[in-house]
């Protein structure tokens, strides 16, 4: 069987990665969340002392950077300029950060082989905002990934505090609500279902129906 693209979009919360690493799992297949990638040029910006909305100088900080994903023992792993920041990029801060600068079209076109190179390797999960619209528009499969923004703000709250994060549910929601605003409000690339993406709704699912639920569309559609 020849190599098989999945693309999975969705806002925040939806649990995209979540469900998206489990089912690669069970397909042998690579996980690629792209929002890591967004993230790691906001920590660039916010290490810089950069606003991530300072379009030009977010810019202007690109030439310097060298991203790479690593896959160790299926998890994978991003790397700016050999420092392996997976963790760091996980603050509520970092996220502030990524959405700014993904609206940033330089930004976007200097990732955008990167996340197709990938798909020309190996077959792939990739989850994002913009994968089955404008990276791989000619995915085998395309699912968007949604839930109500009640239920994505809650396990959003669950998973920062499981990491020791001190947060409020209304303030995680708050954050999420500005994050989707500017997610779909952009000119880049903004997040949108594609024609052909099924959707999937998750607010009413456990995590082992919501994984069953992408890989009946998964399976409906493989050759
Ligand atoms: O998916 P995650 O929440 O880690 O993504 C962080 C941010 O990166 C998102 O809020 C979004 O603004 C941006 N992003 C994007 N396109 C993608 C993936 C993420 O614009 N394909």
């Amino acid at each position: 069987m020849g190599r098989i693209a999945v693309a999975i979009d969705g806002p925040s919360g939806a649990g995209k990665s979540t469900i998206a690493r489990a089912v690669a799992a069970e397909l042998g297949f690579i996980y690629v969340d792209t929002g890591a990638l967004y993230r790691t040029i906001g920590l660039a910006a916010c290490r810089a002392g950069v606003a991530g909305d300072d379009a030009d100088g977010v810019t202007a900080l690109l030439p310097g950077l060298e991203l790479e994903l690593r896959y160790v023992g299926g998890a994978q792993h991003v790397l700016l300029n050999g420092e392996d920041v997976s963790e760091a990029i996980r603050t509520p801060e970092i996220s502030r950060y990524a959405s700014q600068v993904s609206a940033i079209p330089h930004v976007r076109a200097y990732l955008l082989d990167l996340q197709r190179d990938m798909a020309k390797k190996d077959s792939v999960i990739m989850d994002g905002r913009d994968i089955g619209t404008v990276i791989l528009p000619d995915a085998e499969v395309k699912i968007f990934l949604t839930a109500s923004a009640e239920k994505r703000a809650q396990r959003r709250y669950l998973e920062l505090r499981e990491k020791g994060q001190d947060v409020t549910p209304a303030e995680v929601l708050r954050q999420m609500a500005a994050r989707d605003e500017q997610d779909a409000g952009r000119a880049a690339a903004p997040l949108r279902q594609a024609e052909d993406a099924v959707l999937v709704d998750t607010s009413g699912l456990d995590l082992a129906q919501s994984i069953a639920a992408v890989r009946r569309v998964i399976d409906g559609k493989r050759p």
